[in-house]
């Protein structure tokens, strides 16, 4: 295996050369996945100066976070089932998977502060994804209106498992647009500031269409 602080070291270099290349001055935060790897693997992200962590499973995440003792911010990435949320959602510093009502409600229902959501959107259409088509984001943010737990700060997807870097970028593009009329919106619950997308194989692309949190697993800690 590979050291962490080695791969992070080329991701970040990376993720500047995406950024000159494209012109771009955001911030982009790494978050480490760690959904496979184990708790020795994702003490060693921290101990490279890993902030963030990212877990798909509830299992996962309550595991390593009773392990782990150093500072962590969590993200949960996975899809999440309504009757899990209350295991998990006053675990976890983010959620990258907002995409129904449901959930929107059982997190309001459980949550004990106001939790950082990214609404998750299925821009490529894929029938294998999680997601909001892209008709369906602007109406259901509009509907999260009745909720007070819950904070829109962006919007989150997956891009298609492709060669093919023009279909990539459009649909992190497309992500880009819906998040510009999110905040056109002027919603105070909804500032959706960030955008979560790039993921090992794409994250250069991501960033250099405006990507400002990248999950990023296998390259990083696999
Ligand atoms: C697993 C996973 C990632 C990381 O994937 P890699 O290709 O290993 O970088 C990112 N986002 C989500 C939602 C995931 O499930």
């Amino acid at each position: 295996m590979t050291k962490i602080s080695d791969n992070l070291e080329i991701i970040q270099n990376k993720i500047e050369t995406a950024k000159k290349k494209a012109q771009m001055t955001q911030d982009v935060e790494i978050i480490a996945v760690t959904k496979q790897v184990t708790v020795a693997r994702t003490t060693e992200a921290l101990e490279a100066g890993l902030l963030h962590l990212g877990e798909n499973r509830p299992e996962g995440l309550l595991t390593k976070k009773g392990e782990i003792n150093n500072k962590a911010i969590w993200h949960y990435i996975g899809s999440l089932q309504t009757r899990k949320v209350k295991q998990v959602i006053n675990e976890i510093d983010y959620l990258h998977s907002l995409d129904r009502m449901s959930l929107a409600e059982e997190i309001n229902k459980r949550a004990e502060k106001p939790i950082n959501c990214f609404v998750q959107a299925n821009v490529s259409g894929e029938e294998s994804k999680h997601g909001l088509s892209t008709e369906e984001v602007i109406p259901f943010i509009q509907s999260l209106a009745q909720y007070d737990k819950i904070h829109v700060v962006g919007l989150m997807t997956m891009a298609p498992n492709t060669e093919d870097e023009a279909v990539i970028r459009k649909v992190f593009r497309d992500l880009k647009n819906l998040q510009t009329q999110v905040i056109e919106l002027g919603l105070d619950y909804a500032p959706c500031k960030e955008l979560s997308m790039g993921m090992s194989n794409d994250y250069e692309i991501a960033v250099e269409e405006g990507a400002t949190f990248v999950r990023i697993g296998t390259a990083l800690v696999g």
